[in-house]
C-alpha cells in the first residue's frame, strides 16, 4: 500500500485550535452537523465524558474524531477489529488527518514508526485494540503523552448481553484510574436497553452525559416473505440488486457454502464467509467485498461486525435471526451512507422449530432459556405482524412510531388479518385427537381429509376432525400452524421427532376464552421485487454517463493504492459531482464529502473527467 502523508492542516504546535465546524467543513467536507453531533462534540471537546447511542450511519465517528483534532494531544480510539481500524485510519489519512493504528498486523518497523510519531506528538488519532489496553506496556507507552481523549468504539462489546461480547473490553474500566481527567466517550449502535445500562456500568460512565436519538433507519426498507423455495425467492430478490454489494446471512456454515456455490452457478458474484474458513480465505473474501462493488457475501453472523462499508445495498436473511436486537443489528449493516437499502428475509415454520430447538438444546440455565424464548417470540411477532414492521421493531426498543412508514412490505402492500379462532380450534383439536405425536404435514392431511397410508395406518380417518378443514388449502393450514407455533399455542417436541403438542395456553382457545387473529399470507406469486435498481445509487438519466466515468476513475485510483473505493469518495459525493459538473477546484469544495485534503489529492483527477465528459 502506498503511504499517504498527512497534510499538516493544523499543526499540533500551534496555539489556537480549530473549531469543530471548521474541522467538519475543511477536513471532512461536510456543510453542517447532523442531529446531535454538535452537542456531543462540544461536550467532549470541553473535556466531558459521553455515552453516544446513535444508530448505524448517524455519524458517530465524527463525534470523537473532531474533538480529538480540536483538543490538544492525541485521541486514543479503542476498536475491536483490525479491519475496522484499517478502514477508519485509511479514510482519515485520505482526508488529511494524522491517524495511525497499533495492532498485531504491523511489522516491528511499522509499529516502531507509529510509536515514534506518538512520542513526537505528530498524531491526532491512534487506534488500538482493547487487549493492548490491558497490558502494562500500554500505560508505559502513553506515559508523558498528551492525550486528547479516549474513544471506546463498539462499546456494546463490553456487555455479555450484547451480541459481540469481548472480555478484553472489561479492562477498559481501568482507564479512569490510569488517566484521570482525560475525557472518555463510549459509542454504540445497540438499541437494547439492557445492554445500554450494562455499558454505562461496566465502563464506569455513570457520570457521563448520555446522548441518544431515534433508532429508526428510514432509508432501510424491511420485507419478510413467507418461505416458498427460498433460493428462488433469494434469486429474484438479488436480481433487483445486480451490480451492488450486499450480505446474505445463513445460520450454518454448510448452508453458507451451499448457497454461495448455488448463487455462483447462477452467475451472481457470491463469496462465502464463516468462521470455519481459513484465515487467508476469510480475509481475501472480505477484502474483495470491500474493494469490489458488486460482491454478494454469503455469510454466518461471524461476518459483519466492524464492516464499515457504507454502500451495502441489501442484507438478506435465509434463516431467522435469534432476536429483534440481532435482526436490527444485522440489517443495520445496509445503507450506512443513507441511500436506499433493502432488508429482506425469507421466513417459515422450519425457522420457528429450529430456533426453539437451539434454545432448548443449549446448556444455558433455565432462566436464560426463558429469556431467549422471550426474545425469539418478540421477533416472531415482527414476522407475523399485519401492521408496519418498522413500528413493531422500534416499539421493541421502547420507541413510539406511528406506523404506516410506507417503506416496509406490510405498508406497501397491506396484509389482511382474519379471525382465526375457529381454524385454530380445528388445528389444535387435530393435534390433540391424534395423540400429539405427529408433525405438521400429517396434521394437515387429517384436516384436509386425505386418506394417506399414515392416516389409515393410525385409523385417523375415524377421528371427528378428519376432513373438517377443507375450507382452507394445505398452504393456508401451514400458515395457521406456523402462526400458532409462533404464538406459543403449539409447541414442537424436539425429543419426539418434532411432534406438535399443545401448550397450556391452547386450552384457553378450546374454551373460547381467547380469540386468535391471524395474518393472511400473500399469494404465492407475489415475491416482492420493488425496485429494479440495477445500480447502487439512483442517478438521473442525464447524469449517468458522467457518474459512471467518475466511478471508473475512482476505481482506478483505489486500485492503485489498494484501498476500497469509498475511502476516496462516497457514491453520494460522486452523485453530487455528476449533477453539479464542477469545472474548478473551488466548485468541488462545495460538494458533500470534499474537504481540502481530498481536493488537493484528487481534485485534478476528477475535474479532468468532468471536463472530458461535459466539455
Ligand atoms: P456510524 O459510525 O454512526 O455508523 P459513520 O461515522 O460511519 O456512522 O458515518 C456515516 C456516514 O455519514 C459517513 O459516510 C460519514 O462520512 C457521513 N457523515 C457523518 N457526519 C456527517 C455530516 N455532518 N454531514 C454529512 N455526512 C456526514
Ligand atoms: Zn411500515
Amino acid at each position: 500500500m502506498e503511504a499517504i502523508e498527512s497534510i499538516d492542516l493544523f499543526s499540533p504546535h500551534r496555539h489556537e485550535r480549530p473549531t469543530p465546524l471548521a474541522v467538519l467543513r475543511d477536513i471532512f467536507g461536510h456543510k453542517a452537523f447532523r442531529g446531535q453531533q454538535a452537542d456531543v462534540i462540544d461536550h467532549v471537546a470541553e473535556g466531558g465524558d459521553a455515552v453516544v447511542l446513535f444508530p448505524t450511519g448517524a455519524g458517530k465517528s465524527m463525534c470523537y474524531q473532531i474533538p480529538a483534532i480540536c483538543r490538544s494531544g492525541v485521541g486514543i480510539v479503542i476498536s475491536p477489529l483490525i479491519a475496522l481500524m484499517r478502514d477508519q485510519v485509511e479514510a482519515l489519512k485520505q482526508a488529511g488527518v494524522a491517524a495511525a493504528a497499533l495492532n498485531s498486523s504491523l511489522t516491528a518497523e511499522e509499529s516502531a514508526d507509529v510509536r515514534r510519531k506518538l512520542r513526537n506528538g505528530e498524531l491526532d488519532l491512534l487506534y488500538v485494540a482493547p487487549e493492548r489496553v490491558a497490558t502494562p506496556g500500554f500505560a508505559n507507552m502513553l506515559s508523558g503523552i498528551d492525550i486528547a481523549l479516549f474513544a471506546i468504539d463498539e462499546a456494546h462489546c463490553v456487555s455479555q448481553w450484547g451480541h459481540d461480547f469481548r472480555p478484553e473490553y472489561r479492562e477498559l474500566i481501568h482507564l479512569v484510574e490510569l488517566f484521570p481527567g482525560v475525557p472518555r466517550i463510549a459509542l454504540t449502535a445497540t438499541a437494547d436497553p439492557t445492554t445500554r445500562e450494562d455499558i454505562i456500568e461496566r465502563l464506569g460512565l455513570e457520570q457521563a452525559q448520555v446522548f441518544t436519538t431515534s433508532f429508526d433507519r428510514p432509508n432501510i426498507s424491511y420485507s419478510i416473505v413467507e418461505r416458498d423455495k427460498a433460493r428462488e425467492q433469494l434469486l429474484a430478490f438479488l436480481a433487483a440488486h445486480k451490480g451492488s454489494s450486499g450480505i446474505v446471512y445463513c445460520l450454518s456454515r454448510a448452508k453458507v457454502e451451499d448457497v454461495a456455490e448455488w448463487l455462483s452457478g447462477k452467475g451472481i458474484p457470491a463469496l462465502p464467509y464463516h468462521a470455519g474458513l481459513s484465515a487467508e480465505r476469510r480475509s481475501a473474501n472480505q477484502d474483495a467485498f470491500l474493494k469490489e462493488e458488486n460482491i454478494c457475501m454469503v455469510a454466518t453472523v461471524a461476518f459483519g461486525m466492524g464492516i464499515d462499508k457504507p454502500d451495502v445495498r441489501y442484507v438478506a436473511h435465509m434463516d431467522l435471526p435469534a432476536s429483534i436486537e440481532a435482526y436490527y443489528q444485522e440489517t443495520g449493516r445496509a445503507g450506512r451512507d443513507g441511500q436506499p437499502a433493502d432488508a429482506w428475509m425469507s421466513y417459515g415454520m422450519a425457522d420457528v422449530v429450529q430456533r426453539r430447538r437451539m434454545i432448548d438444546e443449549g446448556n444455558a440455565p433455565d432462566e436464560v432459556k426463558r429469556l431467549e424464548h422471550g426474545k425469539l417470540n418478540a421477533l416472531l411477532g415482527v414476522c407475523e405482524t399485519a401492521s408496519c414492521r418498522r413500528q413493531a421493531i422500534l416499539s421493541h426498543f421502547g420507541e413510539a412510531h406511528p406506523g404506516g412508514c410506507g417503506n416496509c412490505d406490510t405498508c406497501r402492500s397491506p396484509v389482511e388479518s382474519w379471525d382465526g379462532t375457529e381454524a385454530a380450534i380445528k388445528a389444535l383439536a387435530a393435534i390433540y385427537r391424534t395423540g400429539m405425536r405427529f408433525g405438521a404435514a400429517h396434521i394437515i392431511d387429517v384436516l384436509l381429509g386425505k386418506e394417506t397410508e399414515k392416516v389409515t395406518r393410525f385409523g385417523h380417518q375415524h377421528q371427528k376432525v378428519f376432513g373438517q378443514g377443507r375450507e382452507l388449502d394445505a398452504r393456508a393450514w401451514q400458515s395457521v400452524v406456523r402462526q400458532l407455533t409462533a404464538m406459543g399455542l403449539i409447541v414442537v417436541d424436539h425429543a419426539n421427532h418434532g411432534a406438535l403438542t399443545l401448550s397450556a395456553a391452547a386450552h384457553e382457545v378450546f374454551k373460547r376464552e381467547r380469540s386468535v387473529t391471524l395474518r393472511k399470507d400473500r399469494p404465492k406469486k407475489s415475491v416482492e421485487v420493488r425496485r429494479a435498481l440495477g445500480k447502487s445509487v439512483e442517478v438521473p438519466e442525464h447524469a449517468r454517463p458522467l457518474f459512471d466515468a467518475l466511478r471508473d476513475v475512482r476505481t482506478q485510483l483505489a486500485k492503485a493504492q489498494g484501498v476500497p473505493p469509498y475511502v476516496i469518495f462516497h457514491d453520494a459525493t460522486l452523485r453530487a459531482m455528476a449533477l453539479a459538473q464542477p469545472k474548478h477546484p473551488h466548485d468541488m469544495l462545495n460538494l458533500p464529502g470534499v474537504g481540502q485534503g481530498k481536493l488537493d489529492r484528487y481534485g485534478e483527477d476528477f475535474l479532468a473527467v468532468v471536463r472530458q465528459v461535459v466539455p
